[in-house]
């Protein structure tokens, strides 16, 4: 626990690729005792209003957050941007811009599906059936449904993941800019899960450097399943690079291993990104 607070930052709802609505993940987040929530879809804020009801009646404190999809020299980062304003008209046009981004991607995944000769226009349809912003976890779960794989993970080993033959990488904005979307609407940015990324180290502190000249504050040093030498690690590169410290389950849905708000301890060196709001 976190000076005895039960703290999770990091957290999806079926407005992107979870698979609890905001009012459910917030009542699961209460019962397992988390006091502090932020609910973080990727791409979209849209979720938020239905779960700050939803806190508001569970006595939860809600905080009001983003995963946005960015790049930095080729790479895929996900930026987190917490105490955001959800209603920041520029970073709301922002997002319509990822979103946007994210159907023709979309499209063009499943043209290359088409091409490897799967039904691509019906696995199309049916993601573009699912209300909220389309995400390879969708289309994943179209591809179990049409009993194209047998399960998620194949799906992304085999068509989906990193450099596999469906698998398409957007032009997303590069990190800085991300950065600047955040800060614009008042919020905090934050490096999610820095373990997840095929950088070397020295690429890895290259990223942080970027960041917090950008006005990056916050690296999320627990995410849900990392190891404790992750932990270490990501402890000692917060303290070096000045950077305070976040927490994060990353939880998707029930049925995966990353429990809500569990395990999630700040190593005591890192100053939390929760001690600016008073907590
Ligand atoms: P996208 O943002 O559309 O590229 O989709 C990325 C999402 O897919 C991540 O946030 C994860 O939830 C999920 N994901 C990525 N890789 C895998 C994998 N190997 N198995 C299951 N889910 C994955
Ligand atoms: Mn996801
Ligand atoms: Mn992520
Ligand atoms: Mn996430």
């Amino acid at each position: 626990m976190n000076d005895g607070l039960n703290i999770d930052l990091h957290t999806h709802s079926s407005c992107s690729d979870g698979s609890l609505s905001p009012a459910e993940l917030v009542a699961r987040a209460a019962a397992a005792g988390v006091q502090v929530l932020a609910l973080t879809d990727h791409d979209t804020v849209a979720g938020l209003e239905e779960a700050q009801r939803a806190a508001g009646e569970r006595g939860l404190q809600l905080v009001p957050g983003v995963e946005i999809s960015a790049s930095w020299r080729a790479q895929a980062i996900h930026v987190l941007g917490l105490w955001i304003d959800p209603v920041s008209p520029p970073l709301c046009a922002s997002l319509r811009a990822q979103a946007d981004l994210r159907r023709a991607r979309m499209r063009e995944m499943c043209a290359r599906l088409t091409k490897l000769r799967l039904p691509g226009a019906e696995l199309l349809a049916t993601v573009q059936a699912v209300p909220g912003v389309p995400t390879r976890t969708h289309l994943a779960d179209a591809l179990v449904a049409g009993g194209h794989v047998d399960t998620v993970d194949a799906a992304f080993r085999k068509y989906l993941g990193k450099g596999k033959r469906a698998h398409v990488a957007p032009a997303w904005p590069a990190v800085a800019v991300v950065v600047g979307w955040i800060c614009a609407a008042g919020g905090v940015a934050a490096i999610a899960h820095p373990h997840r990324y095929a950088l070397s180290a020295g690429a890895r502190r290259r990223l942080l450097g970027d960041f917090a000249a950008a006005g990056g504050t916050v690296l999320e040093v627990v995410s849900g399943g990392n190891s404790a030498q992750h932990i270490d690690t990501c402890a000692t590169l917060a303290v070096n690079f000045g950077l305070q410290g976040s927490v994060g389950s990353d939880f998707h849905s029930p049925h995966a291993w990353n429990p809500l708000g569990r395990s999630l301890k700040l190593p005591e060196c890192v100053t939390p990104v929760w001690r600016n709001f008073g907590l």
